[in-house]
């Protein structure tokens, strides 16, 4: 037994469950993205520079979103890692509030902080 977890079992289900109902919306959403794209491929050129134009949009987002799909599937990893809640920077936990708000979240506040002013 580990008397140092960051979090107890109960709360660590509930992230987990959490995650991963996000991440199947994700995933889904991705999926249709790629079906949207495939049946828009346009013809000729001047409908060609709108679609472009549209799907930069939808790439832009579909990073976005891809972005957040990595985020969680490490974060479902560290659970399974027994690591979830500690902060990948300094290694301190992050508060509970944090991971409540953001349940992906890698870093603390001080941490993201810093990788965001860089
Ligand atoms: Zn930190």
């Amino acid at each position: 037994m580990n008397d140092k977890k960051l979090f107890d079992d109960k709360a660590l289900k509930t992230i987990e469950a959490k995650l991963t109902q996000r991440f199947r919306e994700l995933t889904r959403s991705l999926k249709q993205h790629d079906r949207e794209t495939s049946s828009l491929l346009p013809r000729d050129s001047e409908e060609a520079a709108m679609m472009i134009g549209d799907m930069d949009l939808t790439e832009a987002e579909e990073k976005h979103e891809s972005e957040e799909l990595r985020q969680i599937r490490e974060a479902l990893e560290r659970i399974q890692a027994g690591t979830y809640g500690a902060c990948a920077g300094c290694g301190e936990p992050i508060s509970h509030e944090r991971l409540l708000t953001l349940p992906y979240a890698a870093h603390c506040v001080a941490c993201q902080e810093k990788i965001e002013q860089t």
